[in-house]
């Protein structure tokens, strides 16, 4: 048996302690495995050769050299406690002792010790992280298998005192002394806690952002989750964060929208970049980003579809079907861009719409009416307070799709100003080649417009850039005729206003004639707005008489029509039975379809001046200073008439500036008609313009004018010859009830009207 004086430490274990190898030599201990040991506690710490009786406690513990371990330890296993009887220390220092075992008083419950350890062992664990060998240490804990030897292995880093090591050892109730450990280990824990946060306060620091953001992850989880479940609870950064995720955007589109995104996050709630930052993200994701698929389309289909919404129209729907064929067989989703030309209310824009259902597409209609800066279709950059996407993408934004069917309205309307011209803008997006890659300025990413199909609608094509115009493929509205107008009045019209009216069929009848009278005296128009607008007064005061109680059928008569209407019937121009010589009939192309005119002239005494009177300014001078050459030129002997007058020539005002050159022939028959004092028949209506050999030249808008001269009583139209194609433009109850005679020279006019009969030039 060695006797080994150990100081400070602690002694009370059943179970295993360890020492260095060294120390234990030291101590005077031998590392041979098997050998018996009793550890004496030592009072105050001593050189083996100076140890006296009084420097040794009289309570020791009793054990085994148990384990000589590869990496320098000595594992002694201490079984019991000891009293020590006696002491005899020799004069070379060696201790010799009686010992005798001391026995407990009480002892533990295996198992509630057995608990007690595992929560020790737990909390003790929590504290490696803050020892620099946290492997090392977890290991020793790991093998401690009782309290004691856990408190025995710690103690190596506790601060108690050697005496309170003392007074635990000699603590005979095995029950108490578990708790007088278990105060020791909880207090280390807790001392070591808290002396490690004090010095690693920067760590801790480290710590808490760790741990911050750990915690924060798992709130975002959560909180994921949650959403999942609730979408309405969503923040508006959360919301735009999913939006762009699932928007399928272009490269460049998700880069700017998460910039912008990331802007947001950083603003306050009351910064004023905000709601800019809000509303862009708000339409860029509201965008639809995802390519539609191609569908076929069933020709027959969209036929029933065109016919049932629209009466007439015959050459419109037979290119729309043509143009949907095509796109079947390329598979494409949109072809030539088409041009509406005609007068208001001739069904331009709704016929659009129904082209969008006949596809099954969205319909986008976007009024460039006015438009005269280039931000009006390219939007304005962000940079400007209150800054919009342009009419195009706003458009897009409003169908929610990337394929609709828009319809850009008034083209011809656009004007140019110093912000840039609009017209060049619109190049870029009706431009196939160009308009994949669209940008408007407020969103400063592409946008892809290849799959809109795009249809243009104006009054007319003079006012429209020749590059713009040259993009699209022109298809005139002509305007309806009074029979045409009755069934679009019938089947379209009436059954729509008193629907909207909720007026039903047994509750008012109108009959054909009435819609005639209505046609007729109450509407001056080439399409149909002014008399849809008539017809919803006549459904709404039908809707007045019902509410009030009346229970018989209203019947709307002729003679009603003044008072329902509340308006006067429209003066109509019907031409005069007879007109004085130097007045003669024209036939003029307005932008609200055609129109007649009465060209007059007269001679006044003077010195051979040319007054021109009306709007039409310098188009018109040039038509009138060819005619008036052409008079004297074939009435030579008139020549004194000329010098010794001046001619006063007036044109009414109506036509748009582009027609002034088909004034010709009517002007030269004018002033014929005046020189020879022949008048002619008012009924004879003509157009064409003149060129200086005296031939008759083709002009525009036939099929209108010719309804015009129709609609105010002319029974005879003069058109140029090389006009004839057009009559096939023209509708037959127009054909029908006109005499239209193809003229080739203003000799022929002026013979066919009786002004004269001149041969002159025979050559021609
Ligand atoms: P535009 O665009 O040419 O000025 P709209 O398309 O606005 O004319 O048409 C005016 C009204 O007349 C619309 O209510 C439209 O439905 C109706 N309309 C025009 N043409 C026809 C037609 N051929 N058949 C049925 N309704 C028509």
């Amino acid at each position: 048996m060695i006797v080994v004086p150990v100081y400070n430490r602690q002694l009370i274990a059943e179970g295993n302690l360890y020492f260095q190898i060294d120390e234990w030599r030291n101590l005077g201990g031998r590392a041979v495995q098997g050998e018996k040991v009793v550890l004496l506690h030592m009072k105050d710490k001593q050189k083996r050769d100076e140890i006296t009786e009084d420097n040794i406690y009289p309570i020791g513990v009793a054990g085994v050299v148990n384990n000589i371990s590869r990496d320098g330890y000595i594992v002694v296993k201490v079984n019991n406690r000891v009293n020590i009887d006696e002491v005899i220390i020799d004069a070379r220092h060696h201790i010799e002792l009686n010992i005798s075992r001391r026995i407990d008083t009480e002892s533990v419950d295996p198992n509630y010790e057995k608990e007690r350890l595992t929560q020790l062992k737990g909390e003790a664990k929590e504290l490696a992280s803050r020892f620099q060998y946290a492997a090392f240490f977890n290991m020793l804990i790991d093998i401690a298998n009782s309290i004691g030897e856990l408190n025995a292995i710690l103690s190596h880093w506790m601060n108690i005192s050697n005496e309170d090591k003392y007074n635990i050892l000699k603590e005979d109730s095995a029950v108490k002394r578990m708790e007088m450990m278990e105060q020791n280990l909880v207090e280390f824990i807790e001392v070591t806690k808290v002396t490690t946060d004090a010095t690693s306060a920067q760590e801790q620091e480290y710590k808490d952002m760790y741990k911050e953001s750990a915690i924060k992850k798992q709130m975002e989880y959560l909180q994921k989750e949650l959403d999942e479940m609730h979408p309405e609870n969503l923040t508006d950064v959360q919301k735009f964060e999913k939006k762009i995720d699932e928007a399928g955007m272009n490269e460049d589109a998700e880069k700017e929208a998460r910039k912008v995104l990331d802007r947001l996050k950083q603003e306050g709630k009351n910064s004023p970049e905000t709601g800019m930052l809000y509303d862009y993200l708000d339409f860029v994701t509201g965008l639809s980003w995802k390519k539609q698929e191609t569908e076929h389309i069933d020709l027959r289909e969209a036929e029933r579809i065109l016919d049932e919404e629209h009466y007439g129209l015959d050459k419109v729907k037979k290119r729309i079907i043509q143009q949907i064929a095509v796109m079947n067989l390329k598979k494409e989703q949109s072809g030539s861009i088409l041009l509406f030309v005609g007068a208001p209310g001739t069904g331009k824009t709704s016929i659009g719409k129904s082209i969008a259902k006949s596809l099954g597409r969205e319909y986008a209609r976007v009024s460039l009416g006015g438009s005269r800066d280039e931000a009006d279709i390219r939007g304005h950059r962000r940079t400007y307070i209150g800054a919009m996407p342009g009419r195009i993408m706003d458009g897009i934004s409003k169908s929610g799709v990337s394929n609709p069917v828009m319809v850009l309205d008034e083209i011809d309307k656009l004007a140019m100003s110093y912000n840039g011209d609009p017209a060049s803008a619109l190049l870029e997006v009706l431009d196939p080649e160009q308009n994949s890659t669209f940008t408007d300025h407020y969103m400063n990413v592409p946008y892809d417009l290849s799959d809109v199909f795009f249809i243009c609608t104006a009054n007319s094509t003079d006012t429209i850039p020749q590059p713009l115009l040259d993009r699209m493929e022109v298809i005139n509205f002509t305007g309806y005729t009074p029979a045409e107008k009755l069934k679009i009045a019938r089947q379209h019209l009436l059954p729509k206003s008193m629907e909207s009216m909720g007026v039903s069929e047994k509750d008012i009848a109108v009959s054909d004639e009435v819609l005639e009278t209505i046609i007729e005296d109450y509407t001056r128009e080439a399409g149909v707005r002014g008399l849809r607008k008539r017809i919803d007064t006549l459904c709404r005061g039908a809707a007045v008489m019902i509410s009030r109680g009346g229970d018989s059928k209203i019947e709307i008569t002729k003679e009603h029509l003044r008072g329902e209407l509340d308006m006067r019937p429209v003066h109509r121009e019907n031409v005069p039975d007879k007109q004085k010589p130097g007045v003669v009939t024209g036939m003029a192309w307005t932008s609200v379809g055609g129109e007649i005119l009465y060209i007059e002239t007269v001679l006044i005494k003077g010195k051979g001046d040319i007054i021109i009177t009306g709007k039409l300014g310098d188009v018109m001078k040039e038509s009138a200073q060819i005619a008036v050459s052409l008079v004297k030129s074939i009435f030579p002997d008139k020549a004194e008439l000329f010098e010794e007058n001046d001619l006063h020539i007036h044109v009414p005002d109506g036509a748009v500036p582009k027609d002034g050159p088909s004034a010709g022939i009517t002007m030269t028959t004018a002033i014929s008609s005046l020189v020879t004092e022949r008048d002619v028949d008012p009924h004879i209506a003509m157009t064409g313009e003149v060129s200086l050999r005296g031939l008759v030249m083709p002009i525009g808008g036939l099929p209108e004018k010719l309804m015009a001269a129709l609609r105010s009583g002319v029974t005879t139209a003069f058109i140029p010859v090389e006009n004839e194609d057009d009559l096939v433009d023209v509708a037959d109850e127009v054909k029908d009830n006109l005499d239209i005679i193809p003229v080739t020279s203003v000799e022929e006019v002026l013979r066919r009207t009786g002004v004269a009969d001149v041969k002159w030039r025979e050559a021609v």
